[in-house]
């Protein structure tokens, strides 16, 4: 099918045994190039220093793993975690080396947001902190994109639409056009909605296209991104592209 927004082929976001992926490298790469990707970013979990127990690229790995990423054909990326105080687990040092950072919160308040049935005891505390720590992490002039935006917690999910208010969103989306951070749309996850890229697209924000495939049967799979952006009436210069590390980058 044709595609003005010549977004299919693209997917920003993908996971390989670098990190908590099922297929290596060559693995993903291969699957992103029998799809007919023109453009994939291999983005794997990365903290500085390997303190956790989840197996992730560390800067301790990160040579290894840039030129593996590289010698495939893919951009360069990781996606970090936002702790709890809104610092993401990335140096300058290790951002400057990369064509894109994205930056998630996968666990707040001790409860992690996949697999975790954990109660949240006060939901409206809990969805203000998301928003907090997130405007921290676009401050920090560390990320490119925030990844999976209103993905919430198991026991939260059926109440999205109630606790993620206009308001709540409308603030977000401010702080990510303010420091010119890309929202994600994502593929695997299905989030965020219509409405939420509507108002980035008012606000000058840009949607960035990623699966989020663990596998290689879910690489460039990023068709509910693809149609919220039509849906959204979004044009090619809303999409996010990442600026290639080699030709220098930085907002300064
Ligand atoms: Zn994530
Ligand atoms: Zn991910």
């Amino acid at each position: 099918m044709a595609d003005r927004l010549g977004a299919s082929g693209i997917d920003l976001h993908i996971h390989t045994s670098f990190s908590d992926g099922k297929g290596s490298i060559e693995d993903m790469a291969g699957a992103a190039k029998r799809r007919g990707l023109a453009l994939f970013a291999i983005t794997d979990h990365y903290e500085e220093s390997s303190g956790s127990q989840q197996r992730k690229v560390s800067r301790a790995g990160l040579a290894e793993y840039l030129s593996a990423v590289s010698g495939a054909g893919a951009l360069r990326g990781v996606e970090v975690e936002i702790y709890e105080d809104g610092s993401p687990s990335i140096s300058s040092g290790a951002r400057a080396q990369m064509d894109l950072v994205i930056g998630g919160i996968h666990r707040l308040r001790g409860v992690v947001f996949w697999d975790d049935p954990t109660p949240v005891l006060d939901p409206r505390a809990f969805v203000e902190s998301i928003r907090i720590v997130a405007i921290r992490a676009m401050e920090s002039g560390l990320l490119d994109v925030l990844a999976h935006p209103t993905w919430l917690p198991e026991d939260l999910r059926p109440e999205s639409k109630r606790l993620l208010t206009p308001d709540w969103a409308r603030s977000l989306i401010r702080a990510a056009s303010d420091n010119g951070v890309a929202m994600e749309a994502s593929g695997v996850w299905r989030v965020p909605d219509e409405w939420f890229v509507r108002e980035c697209l008012k606000q000058g924000v840009k949607i960035s296209i990623g699966s989020d495939a663990h596998d290689p049967g879910s690489v460039g799979r990023t068709a509910y991104a693809v149609g919220l952006l039509r849906a959204a009436g979004a044009g090619p210069e809303d999409l996010f592209m990442p600026t290639p590390w080699g030709l220098g980058r930085g907002r300064s």
